[in-house]
């Protein structure tokens, strides 16, 4: 015989990320060589602020990640697994 199943919580929904919205207007975020991107690996003239090659939309949803962790932290859970492309 079996026991009763008992009711399992459900998994808590993704956190939504906050919004960042970077301005790389400036020359220093362009480069005349195309170099893969150091999040998603595809070719762009772009450089963030270190100077390294990246999309733009690749260093916002990777600072948001960031903030969204350093946030969970800070209220003591355990940072949610999060898409990073
Ligand atoms: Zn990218």
């Amino acid at each position: 015989m079996s026991s009763p199943r008992r009711a399992q919580p459900e998994p808590a929904a993704p956190a939504a990320l906050p919004e960042v919205h970077l301005d790389w207007r400036g020359p220093q975020h362009w480069s005349d060589r195309a170099r893969e991107c150091r999040h998603c690996g595809v070719t762009t003239p772009l450089r963030d602020d270190e100077g390294k090659p990246a999309h733009k939309v690749c260093a916002e949803r990777a600072l948001a990640a960031q903030q969204a962790d350093l946030a969970d932290r800070y209220r003591g859970a355990a940072p949610a697994a999060r898409a990073q492309r």
